[in-house]
């Protein structure tokens, strides 16, 4: 289904929507879905009819399959997409150990675009920028440039990284922390040899200088993708040899990971983009709720950001919003209960802390976390130990011996 125009589509006249969600990114659209599927009359207003190009989190594993299959949402999404099954770690030119995962690699504009995709046909998609909120304890009303209104008993805010609609209703975006990380996307491919051994691959810094997390690389469109997690400016010098010269950046960064997976070519182009650590207070405030990047972001390392969004929509869709919705209104106290919520608080404190702590581990040289770092490697290196002695090879999972290309996360 296409988004259509407000005038074309939507009976303003008569139509209060049970809930009016602006922004169409991965939050938005999701929310949308799940509202729509349990049968509430929901609007879904985005800029773009079609998400455009955006370098963004490109790789589903772990917790967000387990949120996606909860959300009966992860067939939708990864249909026909190569599937991983396990993820191997390295560090210093060897394998640490392999851990089974269910994995995915996909473009975020892919991503969420296979998720508009599944939208049920009766949400009500608006194709336009949303100029104005107006929010009371009963009912609200959002206005677009074109001069169209939309009205409806509660907002969702799930605007991403933009905050000025927010701030029309008094949530205030407080910056923890500038250009927090900077994180590198582009292709990786074999030399001489067909494929890599792992279709996912997480290989971790090799000197503290280097401002390095890790390496994720993984299968992506049938090539195989990488996404580095650095904590470097975008100015700096070595970002721009990196942007110039992806390959000879990582050899001389990473040099133990052609032990790890063989002889390889890094190839541009490169996207590269920084984020910034923020979170939002005086949230609440009646009939507006934000959700994902638009409550508060995390770094791209932490793989937090997914997880954030996915348990915002599990709790505000499958638990507080039924409730609300049963009785009029929709003042502060109603909505309050969404930011309170224990399963949201302590995810997001755990996306900024996980945040904080691998600035830190990958950063810091105080004499404290130089001892932390010495622990955490006589606990890999036994990790290492027990891997050779079990493995002796790769644990073998079935269907996966012949997969093409390896690839990682
Ligand atoms: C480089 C990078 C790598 C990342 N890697 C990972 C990762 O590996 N794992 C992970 O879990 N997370 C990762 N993340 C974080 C993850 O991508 C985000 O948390 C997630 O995309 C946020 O989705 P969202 O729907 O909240 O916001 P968005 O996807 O930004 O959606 C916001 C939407 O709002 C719309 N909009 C904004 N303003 C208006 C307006 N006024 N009117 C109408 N529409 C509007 C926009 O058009 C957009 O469609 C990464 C982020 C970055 C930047």
């Amino acid at each position: 289904m296409r988004f259509s125009s407000l005038t074309d589509r939507f009976e303003k006249a008569d139509r209060i929507f049970d809930s009016i969600i602006i922004g169409g990114g991965l939050s938005g659209t999701l929310a949308a879905t799940v509202l729509g599927r349990a049968g509430y009359h929901v609007c879904l207003i985005d800029r773009y009819e079609i998400y455009p190009k955006d370098f963004r989190a490109e790789h589903l594993d772990g917790g967000i399959i387990d949120s996606l299959m909860r959300l009966n949402l992860l067939d939708e999404l990864t249909d026909g997409l190569f599937r991983g099954e396990t993820v191997t770690i390295a560090r210093n030119a060897r394998v640490i150990g392999m851990t089974a995962t269910v994995n995915f690699g996909l473009r975020y504009e892919n991503l969420v675009n296979r998720a508009r995709s599944a939208l049920p046909e009766h949400v009500h998609r608006v194709v336009g920028r949303v100029s104005k909120i107006e929010t009371t304890d009963d009912l609200q009303s959002v206005s677009l440039s074109n001069g169209d209104v939309v009205t409806g008993r509660l907002i969702v805010l799930a605007t991403g990284q933009g905050a000025a609609v927010g701030r029309q209703a008094g949530a205030r975006r407080v910056t923890l922390r500038e250009r927090h990380s900077l994180t590198f996307g582009f292709q990786i491919e074999p030399a001489g040899v067909a494929s890599f051994k792992d279709s996912f691959l997480v290989y971790q810094r090799e000197n503290i200088r280097d401002k390095i997390d890790y390496l994720a690389a993984f299968t992506m469109g049938g090539r195989t993708r990488v996404n580095l997690f650095t904590y470097r400016d975008y100015k700096d010098p070595w970002t721009k040899s990196f942007l110039a010269d992806p390959d000879a950046g990582l050899k001389r960064n990473l040099p133990g990971l052609e032990a790890v997976i063989g002889p390889y070519q890094a190839s541009g182009p490169v996207e590269a983009r920084p984020i910034d650590l923020y979170v939002t207070k005086d949230a609440t405030r009646p009939g507006l709720v934000l959700i994902g990047d638009a409550f508060q972001s995390s770094c791209p390392a932490t793989g937090m950001g997914i997880i954030r969004l996915l348990t915002d929509i599990e709790q505000l869709c499958g638990v507080h919003l039924p409730r609300w919705l049963e009785t009029p209104g929709m003042d502060a106290t109603k909505v309050g209960a969404f930011y309170r919520d224990p399963i949201k608080v302590a995810c997001d404190a755990k996306a900024l802390r996980d945040s904080a702590y691998r600035r830190a581990v990958s950063t810091e040289t105080t004499p404290g976390w130089r001892l932390h770092r010495a622990r955490l490697a006589m606990v890999e290196q036994a990790r290492a130990l027990l891997h050779r002695r079990a493995a002796v090879g790769y644990p073998r999972v079935a269907g996966q011996e012949q997969r093409p290309t390896l690839v990682p996360g």
